[in-house]
């Protein structure tokens, strides 16, 4: 079986953004390390929206500097080490504002890249894409949506037209999501497998010009909720999350799934990696041949990075873990 580890590389879009160091150096250093030790490969989906920003605002803040040598150079070692570096797009940097006190995102109206115009929405994709490739030196065909909003696709084909993007993994299999900033409706989708599509990204079409690589999903319980919440709090040096910022809210509240449980992806977020083998086992007595992990560097704890390089180090033998450039 295939398994892909990807992780959106990012800071966090709620009132607190985060520090560079706390939200992405740091906990993707130990990434790395673990990487190299169980030699494997990550895809991270780089949301260069942010460092566009950082550049934009260096001139006026010359302490970001610092934030922007320290994410190339962990870029640039990403490379050297062989994982892919492929475009996250966060549009909301356009309208990002930055003061003393941090990073102010404007989220509203501008969190996905449908708010914005078509002409709009081509330069951004064009200023994305360069400076990213302008930085690794390879060109990226692998996308995924910030905030998974990928729909209408309708307003993303033109732009993978234009930009000749091949692969997209911003599908969530069975997961809704509609709130001021997201827009997600996947539950007609019900395989975690790959599918050509051309032009929906939830419908398969024979030979479509495009394919998905979906976000592997599956149902938590509330107990498992329950749990992540009352190990959170008796276990902080464990399960406290290495990033320093506030997320912006997510529909589907707290009560919700302390009392429903709900679908989710599957990821090796904090307490979710504690589910990472049973997940993977339970797709392989399917009959499943690929999973799309899903993590943030962010939102790792001691606890989930320990995860990683347990599930990793054992399945060497009988899991092919790839990047989705290898997919190409
Ligand atoms: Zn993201």
């Amino acid at each position: 079986m295939n398994v892909f580890l990807t992780m959106d590389y990012e800071v966090f879009f709620g009132e607190k953004s985060g520090s560079v160091d706390k939200c992405m150096i740091e906990p993707t250093d130990q990434l790395l390390k673990i990487a190299k030790a169980n030699n494997f490969h990550f895809t991270f989906f780089w949301d260069i929206g942010h460092l566009l920003a950082l550049e934009a605002k260096v001139s006026a803040f010359p302490e970001l500097s610092k934030d922007i040598e320290a994410i190339i150079a962990q870029v640039k070692e990403m490379i050297a080490y062989g994982h892919a570096v492929d475009l996250h797009i966060h549009p909301h940097w356009e309208k990002a504002e930055y003061t003393n006190t941090g990073w102010q995102m404007n989220l509203d109206q501008h969190y996905k890249l449908s708010d914005f115009p078509q002409e709009e929405r081509l330069a951004i994709f064009a200023k994305y894409k360069n400076r990213l490739e302008e930085i690794t030196g390879i060109q990226t065909q692998v996308f995924r949506a910030g905030g998974w909003c990928i729909q209408p696709f309708a307003d993303f084909k033109a732009l993978f037209e234009e930009f000749e993007m091949k692969i997209d993994s911003s599908v969530m299999p069975g997961v809704m999501w509609v709130s001021p900033q997201y827009n997600i409706d996947f539950l007609s989708v019900k395989t975690s497998e790959p599918y050509t599509f051309s032009h929906d990204v939830c419908k398969l079409e024979e030979s479509g010009e495009y394919t998905e690589y979906p976000i592997a999903c599956r149902k938590y319980s509330p107990l498992f909720f329950w749990k992540l919440y009352v190990l959170g709090r008796l276990f902080p040096e464990q399960h406290k999350m290495w990033g320093d910022g506030n997320f912006i809210a997510q529909p589907g509240g707290k009560k919700e799934m302390l009392t429903k449980g709900k679908i989710h992806h599957v990821s090796t977020d904090g307490y979710f990696a504690s589910v990472l083998q049973s997940s993977y086992s339970a797709y392989a007595k399917n009959g499943g041949e690929n999973m799309v992990v899903i993590g943030h560097p962010k939102s790792l704890t001691k606890f989930s990075l320990k995860e990683i390089d347990r599930f990793t180090a054992r399945n060497k033998e009988n899991i092919r873990f790839m990047t989705l450039k290898d997919c190409l």
